[in-house]
């Protein structure tokens, strides 16, 4: 066996204890440590003199201990100047021990690496590593960069580098052990380093390399793998769709029942927009092929995707076949629920809602209706892909929101629906408005339909910005607003990870609102309420016995009341833009002007200032995302949270996001010319995660 395909074990200095803490990294054999590229570097490169530090510079100096002394102040800690010919800098210990102490005897040298910072008596050092030197033989600067890598909990940068820098060495006796898939004219034409020599660099830079370039991931090496990594992605997305163009899907021949679809279309209460029809005639094409329909439907808030998947879904019941639509949220669920019953009202099939929440007998009757056919349409959350969930002659699956799904998800629904050879046809649709460049990696395996027309009548949303310390004048404008017989919702964030948080300032504010507000009617929508309860509070405010909504995030997606026109959004830095402009997508829906109010807690960073700025500014869902990927990176526009975003190894989107360009031409080039390349990249750079290919 390859040394680079063995346990890490070998390594001298790994224990069973080690072992684990790597393995918590992903790391286990010698391969997986080369691939561990660092984080950030430091620069011990050099000595610094102190005269010339100024506050704010990370570096290594050098010099004698002049004075120590343990400073008993409340917080209890040891103090040391070291100077050298330049000048003197304070060192400061607020966790230290007798041992520090004794060490760092007045005439000591040592070296030191840290920040330089302001402190009371000039510029000093918090927690320098330091090293005193004993003789000249001391290694005082490093030859390279020094890497800093990923940790885990015991695990300490010493031992990280001694390993990698041992796994180094090991391969440098087998360095075909890597192959190079990258073709080598690509090499050449964008300038690339080999694989070896890529790796090489990044696990120690010499000091030609700049930190700021390897931070700004303007360095070759960098660039190679971060290309490699992504036309990884981008291929293995590409098998997949591949795979699954050759699989069988039921043909909706629409032909009989043209009369049907007339009646729908005359049966709607508007006329579909120029967008909706386009969309629409894409998917009738797809449906009409032996293969699976795998389409996404892009569309703004509110831009009407769901009358759309209402069409296809019409398209499957005319030829005899069951469509599942499935939503991420109880609350979106419901919705899609009233809305397919009372598009499908006089249509001889029947409605069925499924989620978790649905127990006994009518949960039972309802998993009757999918097995025995009776239901045409299948409305609900996950809970449709769980084991005892059966369906029949599924045609269609409809996929809500596909932001909040995984990739893995979606393709499990997918499984449950095949027959033999069949697999039903699949279209999902998003209001997340995914840049072009990540759609390529995301998506690849979808086709992409867009929405790019508002139904008509809609007036962009008017949106401010104001600092918390206005909320009176806030207050007093609600007031006014519900005189006048409109609604408003009132948005709660706090950082995602915490429901029960968010839950519990939603309720404080709903308190401090209706003592404020005493004259109108508050109620309060929150994650952690049963569905049934959710579904009260919404059913009311729909019907207009609720005047002000105090919500969480769980409003975010799909909720429509068309007299609610004002939305107030506390702490709206604390999200990202394209899910602020996703709340703020509630309202405008109707044919009266609407406000939303970004009340924000001051001061605000520049930045923050900047993205509000863009949301004020613009009501466009695709802009805000580019401006907000240029501003945060593909995490917030994704969604940290999600479980469907790719997490890459190297490559950074919003850093790198100029390479994507050359992938799709690299990767064709790799399907024809050395499709054996391909599984090992993806092997390589999607690990465990490889079975995107394999469904
Ligand atoms: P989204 O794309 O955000 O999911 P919805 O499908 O919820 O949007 O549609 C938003 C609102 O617009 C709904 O009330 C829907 O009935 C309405 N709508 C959809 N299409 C049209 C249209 N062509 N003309 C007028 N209203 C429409
Ligand atoms: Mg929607």
């Amino acid at each position: 066996m390859s040394y680079l395909n063995q346990s890490v074990a070998k390594l001298s200095g790994v224990g069973a204890q080690t072992l684990s803490r790597l393995e918590k990294l992903g790391i286990r054999v010698i391969r997986d440590l080369i691939f561990h590229l660092p984080l950030r570097y430091e620069d011990r490169t050099r000595i610094h003199p102190i005269g010339r530090l100024v506050a704010g510079m990370t570096v290594l100096i050098c010099g004698r201990v002049e004075f120590i002394d343990i400073l008993p102040r409340a917080r209890k800690s040891l103090i040391c100047r070291i100077s050298d010919e330049t000048g003197f800098i304070t060192l400061k210990f607020f966790h230290f021990s007798a041992n520090q102490h004794n060490a760092l005897r007045p005439g000591t040298l040592i070296s030191c690496f840290a920040e330089v910072r302001y402190g009371f008596g000039g510029l000093e050092m918090i927690h320098p590593d330091y090293q005193v030197i004993t003789n000249s033989d001391t290694e005082v600067t490093h030859t390279c960069l020094t890497p800093v890598y990923r940790l885990t909990e015991g695990l300490s940068q010493a031992i990280l580098r001694k390993v990698v820098k041992q796994a180094l060495s090991f391969w440098r006796d087998e360095p075909e052990l890597l192959i190079d898939w990258i073709p080598a004219s690509t090499l050449k034409k964008y300038a690339y380093p080999s694989l070896a020599e890529a790796i090489k660099t990044l696990h120690a830079p010499d000091n030609l390399v700049s930190i700021s370039a390897l931070q700004s991931g303007n360095v070759p090496a960098l660039k190679r793998l971060a290309f490699e990594e992504l036309l990884a992605h981008h291929l293995s997305l590409r098998i997949n769709r591949d795979k699954i163009k050759a699989w069988q899907s039921p043909v909706f021949k629409t032909d009989s029942g043209k009369e049907i679809v007339e009646q729908f279309l005359s049966s709607l209460p508007f006329k579909l927009t120029g967008a909706q029809q386009r969309v629409i005639a894409e998917i009738e094409a797809d449906c009409k092929l032996e293969h699976p329909m795998m389409r996404l439907v892009q569309g703004d808030v509110g831009s009407g995707k769901t009358i759309v998947s209402a069409y296809a879904a019409l398209l499957a019941l005319v030829a005899g076949y069951q469509v599942a639509v499935m939503a991420p949220t109880e609350l979106l669920a419901e919705q899609h629920n009233r809305s397919f019953s009372a598009w499908f009202e006089g249509f001889q099939t029947k409605v069925v809602f499924l989620t978790g929440q649905l127990k006994g007998n009518a949960r039972k009757a309802v998993l009757q209706d999918m097995a025995d056919g009776s239901a045409g349409i299948v409305v609900g959350t996950h809970a449709l892909f769980q084991e005892s969930v059966t369906f029949h002659r599924l045609g269609l699956v409809i996929i809500d929101e596909q932001h909040r799904f995984g990739v893995h998800q979606r393709m499990a629904l997918r499984e449950k629906g095949q027959q033999g050879k069949t697999r039903p046809h699949q279209l999902v649709m998003t209001a997340t408005p995914i840049p072009r460049t990540l759609a390529m990696l995301q998506y690849s395996d979808l086709d992409i339909s867009i929405i790019d027309e508002l139904p008509p009548g809609r007036k962009p949303i008017v949106t401010s910005v104001i600092p918390a310390e206005r909320r009176s004048a806030v207050i007093e404008r609600i007031s006014s607003w519900v005189t006048k017989k409109r609604q408003v919702y009132w948005v709660c964030t706090l950082i995602e990870e915490s429901e029960v948080l968010q839950c519990e300032a939603a309720e404080k504010t709903a308190e401090f609102l209706t003592n404020a507000l005493p004259e109108i009617r508050i109620a309060l929508i929150h994650g952690r309420m049963k569905s049934k309860d959710k579904d009260i509070v919404m059913q009311a405010f729909k019907n207009h016995q609720i005047d002000l909504l105090v919500a969480t995030t769980v409003i975010e997606v799909g909720v429509d009341v068309p007299n609610a026109g004002l939305m107030v959004i506390e702490n709206p830095e604390r999200l990202g833009l394209s899910q602020l402009h996703q709340l703020r997508g509630r309202v405008g829906r109707g044919d009266d002007d609407s406000y939303c109010l970004l009340l924000y807690q001051s001061p605000l960073s520049d930045t923050a200032k900047q993205r509000l700025g863009i949301l004020r500014d613009s009501n466009d869902g695709f802009l805000i995302a580019e401006k907000d990927l240029e501003l945060r990176g593909p995490g917030e526009v994704m969604g940290t949270r999600q479980t469907g975003a790719v997490r890459f190894k190297v490559a950074d989107l919003a850093r790198d996001a100029d390479l994507l360009d050359n992938i799709q031409q690299t990767g064709e080039q790799i399907f024809i010319h050395s499709p054996q390349a391909i599984q090992p990249l993806c092997d390589r750079w999607l690990g465990g995660s490889s079975d995107y290919a394999e469904v």
